[in-house]
C-alpha cells in the first residue's frame, strides 16, 4: 500500500489526509523527523507559510526534509506548501525561510488577501477541467525552464497555478478542499 506523509505542523492536514485515504493511500501525520520513516512521498498543506516554516525549524524537520528533498524525495506543496518549496518568495515576511527546491518565484497573497479568495475552473494537463479554490493564494511569477506548467490561470495576466519539477509538485490553489481527487491521484500515481 502506498504510504504518504502529510506535514502536520499547521494548516489543512485533515483535508489532505481524507483525500488521500479516499484514494486508498495510507497517510501519516508528520510532526517529527522519525515520522518520515517508510514514506513514499509527503504533502505540504495550505495554511500559514511563516508559521509552518518556524515549526519546521524547531521540530528538526527542516533539516531532515531538506536532505530528503536533495535526494529527490517526492513532495506535493499546496498554497502555503508551495511557498515553502519555492526558491524565491516575494512579499514574504522579513527573512522568510524556504527549502528553495522548486525553481520558481512566488508572491505571497499575490491574488489579494482573504477577501479576494475565489473559485474558478482551470484546465489541467492530463486531467481536464478542474474547479480550483484559491484562498490568499501565492501567485507564481517566474518559473525556470526545468519546471512544467500543468495548469495556469489568466487573471491579471497569465500565471501558472499547478507545476511540476521532477518529483516536486506545487499548486497555488487547494485541491484538498474539493471532492475532486484527480490532482492528488496524479501525484500518487507518480510515486
Ligand atoms: N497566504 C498564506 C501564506 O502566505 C497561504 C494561504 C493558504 O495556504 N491558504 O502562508
Amino acid at each position: 500500500m502506498t504510504r504518504v506523509g502529510v506535514l502536520a505542523l499547521q494548516g489543512d492536514v485533515r483535508e489532505h489526509r481524507a483525500m488521500l485515504e479516499h484514494l486508498d493511500v495510507e497517510t501519516v501525520p508528520v510532526r517529527t523527523p522519525a515520522d518520515l520513516q517508510g514514506l513514499q512521498g509527503i504533502v505540504f498543506p495550505g495554511g500559514e507559510s511563516t508559521a509552518i516554516a518556524h515549526l519546521l525549524k524547531s521540530s528538526g524537520l527542516a533539516e531532515a526534509l531538506g536532505e530528503l528533498i536533495n535526494d529527490d524525495f517526492p513532495v506535493f506543496g499546496t498554497c502555503a506548501g508551495l511557498i515553502l518549496l519555492s526558491s524565491e518568495i516575494l512579499d514574504g515576511r522579513a527573512q522568510q525561510w524556504s527549502f528553495g527546491a522548486l525553481d520558481v518565484a512566488v508572491r505571497r497573497n499575490g491574488y489579494g488577501r482573504q477577501i479576494a479568495s475565489f473559485e474558478v475552473p482551470v484546465s489541467v494537463s492530463g486531467i481536464g477541467e478542474y474547479e480550483a479554490v484559491f484562498i490568499r493564494a501565492p501567485r507564481i511569477e517566474r518559473v525556470s525552464k526545468e519546471v512544467s506548467v500543468l495548469a495556469s490561470l489568466d487573471k491579471d495576466g497569465e500565471h501558472p497555478v499547478l507545476i511540476r519539477q521532477g518529483n516536486l509538485w506545487g499548486c497555488s490553489f487547494h485541491p484538498e478542499l474539493t471532492t475532486d481527487s484527480r490532482i492528488h491521484d496524479a501525484f500518487v500515481q507518480s510515486l
